[in-house]
């Protein structure tokens, strides 16, 4: 994929929002080139936006927040990963509150409407972010290293003293996994903690609909589990749609242990901060040999080649 892409057109989703338990309304419209992804208030005075980008993150607790000003949007990861899995650059959001609908606790139902609305090319060419050099940041049982790769890869494993988790891992290659592999994988908490929390007046709206719910020996959802490793493979769909916050596409290999919203904006303020981690191109490099090999053919360097 080379060129940017946006929405074909409009299309909306509803449900409630995790910590307010309110309804909410979604609206993801398709965007002109090199605009990225911002998310628009409808319900403030003025219609305020903030675009996605890790500058604009002002919370990594429990979900991914990003804000300016009077405005902040919250639980922006799961539609940012759907944005991610599918090559979307361009999309304006609007919503009517001041969290994204958790809907099912996945990135699946963004990634259906997004494909009911259908995918269009555009004209310009995708900028990508590529790694230069190995970015660490972290502590000895908890890390996030971004390293150069040919490709965008994410590598993330957990470890919890949990008989339905132990250790997981979950190898995210953009070449090779197709998105629908980990899109259903839900968010998921412990009763414990579900019930602290709505105590303090967070997750109202959380409930076996929405998050795989552990107690202290298994999983409480009637169903079980969608994947054997749905953890350690929504840990990563959290990553894709986090790391979507570089504002541009990303070519490199994450490897994430125990990392989390904090961590993954951490990182990739890491990065940017030296110019000498990364290089922005526009195009691969697949792209660009067949222009210079146009150029050198124009120019009859490489006369007689096919
Ligand atoms: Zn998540």
């Amino acid at each position: 994929m080379t060129f940017q892409q946006t929405l074909r057109e409009a299309v909306s989703l509803t449900g409630i929002g995790l910590h307010s338990g309110t309804p909410v309304i979604l609206t993801i419209k398709p965007a002109r080139a090199n605009q990225g992804i911002s998310f628009v208030r409808t319900d403030l005075e003025g219609t305020p936006h903030v675009v996605a980008h890790y500058k604009n993150v002002i919370n990594t607790q429990l979900a991914t927040t990003i804000g300016r000003g009077r405005i902040s949007v919250s639980t922006v990861e799961h539609l940012l990963a759907a944005f991610q899995g599918l090559a979307i650059d361009n999309a304006t959001v609007e919503v009517n509150g001041p969290e994204l609908p958790i809907l099912d606790g996945s990135a699946a139902p963004f990634m259906e409407a997004i494909l009911s609305a259908g995918i269009e090319s555009q004209r310009q060419i995708r900028p990508t972010l590529v790694l230069r050099r190995k970015v660490q940041i972290g502590s000895d049982d908890k890390w996030a290293i971004a390293e150069p790769s040919g490709q965008f890869e994410i590598h993330g494993s957990i470890e919890w003293k949990h008989p339905a988790i132990g250790y997981q891992e979950f190898h995210y290659q953009e070449d090779r996994t197709e998105f629908e592999e980990l899109a259903g994988a839900r968010t998921f908490g412990f009763l414990r903690d579900v019930e602290t929390m709505k105590r303090m007046g967070l997750a109202r709206g959380g409930s076996l609909e929405n998050a795989v719910v552990l107690d202290d020996a298994s999983v409480l959802n009637p169903g079980g589990l969608r994947y054997a490793d749905e953890f350690a493979r929504h840990k990563v769909l959290d990553a894709l749609g986090d790391f979507k916050l570089a504002g541009v596409a990303v070519r490199g290999f994450f490897r994430l242990h125990r990392a989390g919203h904090d961590l993954h904006s951490q990182l990739l303020a890491a990065i940017f901060k030296d110019a000498d981690n990364y290089e922005i191109i526009e195009g691969s490099a697949e792209e660009r040999r067949p222009r210079r090999m146009r150029a050198a053919l124009a120019s009859g360097f490489v006369a007689g080649i096919r």
